[in-house]
């Protein structure tokens, strides 16, 4: 598989990040994960403007314009040969000294990886995945912006960690506090009363691409949505429950900290979410 690395094409062998540069001794960078179907890129230019945007905040000048990500990632696409994959943009602050100052690292590295993925098995979309709530909060805003998304993932990683130990699918993250933010690497949605909510951005939700993509389907086929503060306790006693995200795009949770919800299947709102996402994903996209 072929990596683009600032600017070429090259063998995986010859996709080297250095020891000094930032991002590997600080994290110092951000990402995107994207999805590509039928060879077609599912909303690539917003997850663009969500890369260049976690830069900016971070003051990190990407040395490429947007199309030349853009033809980035579509030759990778194409290089890979491959219809359906995943593409993960990365930028990382470049090489420079061992201080945490930025200034000694004169150009960020960007680079793009292709690969195949699949991420939860097929029966997990129609019986739903377990949650836990972790113990291990987001980030605050006041500390690194939640909309950031940058290549500093530990906490999430904790709480991944903590699913995982408790035999859970997925770690549901709470904010400062208390409220329900997202999941590791996933945005999160109720349903009760007909009614499809999900936590605003400002509650510590990184502002998904396929949160979006939910919204605006749900506007599609009329069914009210909105944006507001929610908790634990609006979690167990919802009549349904997902979890949106580029690489799960629409999940169904089954339980949370043992509550049953949605007698442990996944409901009709959710399902019917899942199917019109399914079919847009294919009749969208920039082609490569
Ligand atoms: N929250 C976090 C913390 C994530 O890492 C992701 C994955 N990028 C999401 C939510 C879902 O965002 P998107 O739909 O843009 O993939």
């Amino acid at each position: 598989m072929k990596i683009w690395f600032d600017g070429k094409l090259v063998d995986r062998e010859d996709a080297k990040v250095s020891v000094f540069d930032h991002g590997v001794l600080y994290g110092d960078g951000c990402f995107e994960g994207i999805r590509f179907y039928d060879g077609k890129i599912f909303r690539l230019e917003d997850h663009l403007v969500r890369f260049y945007n976690s830069a900016r905040y971070i003051f990190l000048t990407i040395p490429f314009t947007m199309d030349e990500l853009a033809a980035a990632c579509c030759d990778t696409v194409n290089a890979s040969g491959l219809k359906d994959g995943y593409i993960r943009l990365v930028v990382t602050r470049g090489e420079g000294n061992l201080g945490l100052n930025p200034a000694s690292c004169p150009r960020a590295c960007v680079f793009a990886i292709v690969s195949e993925i699949t991420l939860y098995p097929a029966e997990m979309y129609e019986k739903g995945l377990t949650l836990i709530t972790s113990s291990v909060r987001r980030n605050a805003p006041a500390a690194l912006c939640p909309q950031v998304k940058s290549l500093n993932y530990l906490n999430n990683i904790m709480a991944k960690q903590e699913a995982v130990q408790r035999g859970a699918g997925e770690a549901l993250m709470l904010n400062e506090q208390g409220n329900v933010a997202e999941c590791t690497g996933d945005n999160i949605f109720i349903v009760r009363d007909g009614v499809v909510t999900t936590p605003p951005v400002t509650d510590g939700a990184l502002d998904g691409i396929t949160r979006q993509a939910v919204i605006d389907i749900c506007i599609e086929l009329e069914i009210p949505v909105d944006e507001r503060t929610i908790n634990r306790y609006d979690v167990i006693c919802a009549d349904e429950c997902f979890l949106t995200g580029t690489a799960a795009e629409v999940i169904p949770v089954s339980s949370l900290d043992g509550h049953s919800i949605s007698d442990g299947m996944a409901g009709p709102i959710t399902t019917k979410i899942l199917a019109h996402y399914q079919n847009m994903v294919r009749a969208t996209g920039t082609v490569c």
